[in-house]
């Protein structure tokens, strides 16, 4: 039992131990993560996490939180500055 948990932080999500071994394991399925991008600027405004199993395993469900350790992992986009 790790007690490592996962982390918001400006830039990046920082992840527990339990989600950075899955994201290693993922090839073809399981849990990836992925840059959000804001269609009009091509500059990343967030990180997802997207687990893709089952009859989901073409679209992908975003994750809100980790399965892990149960601490929000989504950051919600940030806002165009006017
Ligand atoms: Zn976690």
């Amino acid at each position: 039992m790790n007690n490592s948990m996962c982390k918001i932080t400006k830039a990046a999500v920082t992840t527990c131990e339990g989600m950075s071994r899955t994201l290693q394991a993922g090839h073809g399925g399981g849990v990836t993560e992925e840059l959000l991008f804001n269609a009009r600027f091509t500059k990343a405004i967030g990180r997802i996490f997207i687990l893709r199993s089952g009859e989901f395993k073409k679209n992908g469900i975003v994750l809100n939180f980790c399965p892990f350790c149960g601490q929000r992992i989504y950051q919600k986009p940030k806002k165009e500055g006017k």
